[in-house]
């Protein structure tokens, strides 16, 4: 990897809380316009480690660098308005909306808050809302409120609005929580276009899902970084299968 390509560095951070250490001299590079995949069993640190990279979570030690600058001790608003976001696993969507209001206010968001105020959408924001519609998937559905969508359509759409402003590192902690088969193969699909304009990070323990999004993984564990590789490396190593699996 050239210096240029690099977009995120976390440098041996250790993060602990009231002495036990979540995070353990964990050092983590993820490239530009990549797709990375964090697993590991529960209490491993992933959604530590995605705390410690949005600035709501200090590491005791260590650095977060983020295209060569030090962003580790950066508030949180500063960290995201560098165009780094986290989409928490509670919906932020609004439900008294529909499905195109809801994306219209995430593109004036995207502008500032007094944006935000000014009624109806400007014909670049017509025009990306669209985008967003049909990246998303759920054309569709525009018309429909928000309350009404299946959980599987709420969560594309949340995805949707995190996109809508535009962030070059999009955190994602596991998105598939609760979806159906068919839901994960679509969210693959949709976090596979993203790649490239965007860098994701995503963070998930559903294996078939890990397989359909087809990228290098980092492995977790302890709070520290337990093996890198593609999936089909990892499954034959039985240390990870001991450890992740639990046989
Ligand atoms: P994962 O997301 O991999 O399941 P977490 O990052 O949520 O794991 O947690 C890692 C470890 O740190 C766990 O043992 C958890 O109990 C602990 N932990 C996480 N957040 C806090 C906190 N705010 N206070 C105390 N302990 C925490
Ligand atoms: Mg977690």
């Amino acid at each position: 990897m050239q210096p240029t390509d690099l977009l995120l560095e976390v440098q041996d951070i250790t993060v602990s809380f009231d002495g036990f250490k979540a995070i353990q001299n964990l050092s983590l590079k993820v490239e530009k316009g990549s797709l990375r995949v964090l697993i590991g069993p529960n209490g491993a640190g992933k959604s530590t480690l995605l705390d410690t990279i949005i600035g709501k979570v200090r590491p005791a030690s260590g650095d977060v660098r983020y295209l060569g600058q030090s962003i580790t001790r950066l508030p949180e608003y500063r960290v995201a308005n560098l165009g780094i976001c986290r989409k928490f696993q509670a919906p932020g969507v609004l439900d008294g909306l529909s499905v195109r209001e809801n994306l219209l206010v995430a593109c004036k968001r995207s502008k500032g808050v007094f944006a935000s105020f000014k009624r109806g959408a400007s014909a670049s924001e017509a025009g990306r809302v669209e985008e967003l519609l049909s990246l998303t998937g759920l054309h569709e559905k525009a018309e429909m409120l928000a309350s009404l969508l299946a959980h599987g359509e709420k969560q594309w759409l949340e995805i949707g609005m995190v996109v809508a402003s535009d962030p070059h590192l999009l955190l994602l902690d596991e998105p598939t929580a609760g979806m159906t088969a068919q839901e994960t193969a679509k969210t693959a699909e949709l976090i596979r276009s993203l790649v490239g304009r965007h860098t994701v990070l995503v963070i998930d323990h559903d294996m078939a899902f890990v397989e359909l999004l087809d990228a290098p993984i980092t492995v977790l564990h302890q709070g520290q970084v337990f093996r890198e590789g593609d999936l089909q490396t990892l499954r034959s190593d039985a240390d990870v299968m001991e450890i992740y699996l639990g046989r």
